[in-house]
């Protein structure tokens, strides 16, 4: 049986979209900055789960999660009503492909998110492991609304020489309105930040977010030189979707 039973220990609203939460961490759970596992409730004996990533670093005590609530998800419309002290049931395999170890090291690590695909980057910023591989690091974190910028005080008080954050808000006026993926293309965002122009051989990037923003993302960076990271080989940028689009 690779689901164990965790305890949930906090949970944080952000918006009417979005919420974190935090479960035990059982002893012999290992996983790489930046991983997602499968987690979900059980009701009537049966297990409902979804693949989250995790907002802790490596090395944490605890395992954070930051979600969304779709009303009528099969999983979220529970689980947004988790409380301190309710069962998780936590898969013991994490994977994925957004860790420090899914681009060559280098220059500047630009990191575009949108909505809960914060969450890997979220681990990454908070291990000091990536600060090793990386001169800086940009993350770039695109939301509809301002509440949904999720960790935002965290986020800014981390920023230094090295860590630059960058939120924008696409739907609500806000000082920067585009989105990441447009602000890293047009070379407007290593400008801002007074990095140097981005460049394949000595820059790498990761994408999480809604699909539809991941596959232009993929396919701009394609057709300008990049190679993606896949069972060939380490290459200059990484990617994983935030969630699946069904289509009914
Ligand atoms: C690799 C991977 C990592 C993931 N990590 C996270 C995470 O860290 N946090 C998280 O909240 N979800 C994450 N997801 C999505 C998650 O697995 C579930 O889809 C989500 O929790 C909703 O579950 P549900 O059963 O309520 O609805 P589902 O039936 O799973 O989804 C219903 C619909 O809601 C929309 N949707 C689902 N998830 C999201 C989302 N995160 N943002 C915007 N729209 C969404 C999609 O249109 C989807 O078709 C991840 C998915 C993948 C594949």
């Amino acid at each position: 049986m690779p689901y164990t039973e965790q305890t949930v220990q906090t949970v944080r609203p952000w918006s009417d979209k979005t919420f974190s939460f935090t479960l035990s961490r059982p002893q012999d759970f290992a996983f790489a900055s930046g991983e997602f596992v499968t987690l979900g409730l059980k009701r009537e004996g049966k297990l409902i789960a979804r693949a989250y990533s995790i907002v802790s670093a490596a090395n944490e005590p605890e395992l954070e999660f930051l979600s969304i609530h779709v009303p009528d998800g099969p999983l979220t419309s529970q689980l947004v009503h988790v409380q301190p002290g309710d069962s998780v049931w936590l898969n013991s395999k994490p994977t994925g492909s957004l860790t420090l170890d899914h681009v060559k090291s280098g220059r500047v690590l630009y990191m575009i998110a949108t909505g809960t695909g914060l969450a890997p980057f979220m681990s990454l910023v908070r291990d000091p492991a990536t600060f090793t591989r990386f001169d800086q690091a940009v993350l770039v974190h695109s939301v509809r609304t301002e509440p949904e910028l999720a960790y935002r005080a965290e986020l800014e008080s981390r920023m230094n020489g090295r860590f630059h954050y960058v939120p924008t808000v696409t739907r609500e006026p806000f000082p920067t309105p585009e989105r990441g993926s447009v602000l890293f293309q047009s070379g407007a965002l290593a400008e801002r930040l007074g990095l140097p122009a981005v460049d394949p051989e000595h820059d790498r990037v990761m994408i999480c977010g809604n699909p539809e923003m991941t596959r232009e993302m993929t396919d701009a960076l394609k057709a300008a030189g990049w190679t993606l990271t896949n069972h060939r080989g380490v290459g200059n940028f990484s990617t994983e979707l935030a969630f699946v689009t069904h289509h009914a």
